[in-house]
């Protein structure tokens, strides 16, 4: 797990990288994806570092409650209320990024292809 001190997301949560939110609550924010792979993909995340969902889970389930209640807030104000809401986790289901971060798709009709 990477230290906060290393972490990209950490970096954004303080503002020591600039980042234009799209959503925020009193323990998550929420920006878009700098690659995205919907008309909308907004990654939301815990102010709190949290390598991935379960450890989330595990120490602070009301946050992960509070991450979820965040996805769908920017789903409605950003597209129609519907999407796909995915947490990769491990490097082999495409996690890159090792601060827990779901990743809130929609804005069109989603194919399935998680391969
Ligand atoms: P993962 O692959 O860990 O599930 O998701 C990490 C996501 O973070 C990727 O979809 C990637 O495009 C996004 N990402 C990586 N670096 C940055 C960045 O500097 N800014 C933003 N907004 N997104 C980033
Ligand atoms: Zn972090």
């Amino acid at each position: 797990m990477s230290l906060p001190a290393d972490c990209l997301f950490c970096r954004f949560v303080s503002g020591e990288i600039e980042t234009e939110l799209v959503g925020q609550s009193e323990r998550a924010i929420a920006f878009r994806d700098i690659n995205p792979q919907a008309p909308l993909h907004v990654l939301v995340i815990p102010r709190e570092h949290h390598a991935d969902v379960a450890a989330l889970a595990a120490s602070d389930p009301q946050g992960l409650a509070d991450l979820v209640t965040l996805a769908q807030e920017v789903a409605f104000e950003q597209a129609d209320g519907e999407y796909r809401l995915i947490f990769n986790s491990g490097p082999s289901a495409g996690q890159s990024v090792f601060h827990v971060h779901g990743h809130v798709l929609g804005g069109e009709r989603l194919g399935w292809s998680p391969a």
